[in-house]
């Protein structure tokens, strides 16, 4: 293996199937997946430093003063973070890595490292992305409603991304996903 690695960063709103996407990639052994910080509750059945590092309020603002993130954002009234660390020795080590998470922090990271390829996932219409999100059961009412409120946002801002891909069926937006990826190797 040659220099560094690629990152790719992977947007999109909640529930549009982008965690989906990640885990396919994760074990076609694609790339390795930045594990981020954030300080929202666990939701069940996920795991602390698998899933996510879970933190607390303050541990994450000292994380974030003394520079241990890449890019950090507050999404929907919680904190998520990518610590740098660990990005940069994959990213040394000349393996490829993922980051998935949201716009705010995805244009960060296009100013900090402008050689990222950021890839914005949007699904087939509005109503549909809705449907999944109930679907999930994993959020309350209000949640959800601010999640929807998030995502109108966050289709503002597909036009800043090098890559954008309708999620309309999960086997062929993998496909497509994946070729990307390698054309940008
Ligand atoms: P969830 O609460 O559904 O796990 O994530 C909410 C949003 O935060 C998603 O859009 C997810 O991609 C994003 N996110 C997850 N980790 C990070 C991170 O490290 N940084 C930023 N900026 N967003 C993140």
């Amino acid at each position: 293996m040659s220099g560094r690695g690629n990152l790719f960063v992977i947007s999109g709103p909640s529930g549009v199937g982008k965690g989906t996407l990640v885990s396919m990639l994760k074990d076609a052994e694609a790339a390795w997946v930045s594990v981020s910080a954030t300080t929202r509750h666990p939701r069940p059945g996920e795991v602390d430093g698998v899933d996510y590092l879970f933190m607390d309020k303050q541990d994450f603002l000292h994380k974030a003063d003394d520079g241990g993130f890449l890019e950090w954002a507050e999404y929907s009234g919680n904190c998520y973070g990518t610590p740098r660390d660990t990005v940069e020795s994959h990213l040394e080590a000349g393996e490829d890595v993922i980051l998935e998470i949201e716009v705010q922090g995805a244009l960060q990271v296009r100013g900090s490292m402008p050689e990222a390829h950021l890839v914005f996932i949007e699904p087939p219409s509005m109503e549909e992305l809705e449907a999944r999100l109930r679907g999930r059961g994993t959020e309350s009412e209000e949640a959800i409603s601010k999640r929807l409120q998030a995502a109108k946002v966050e289709m503002d801002s597909k036009m800043k991304y090098d890559y954008v891909l309708v999620n309309d069926d999960i086997e062929s937006a993998f496909e497509e996903l994946r070729g990307y990826m390698e054309q940008e190797r």
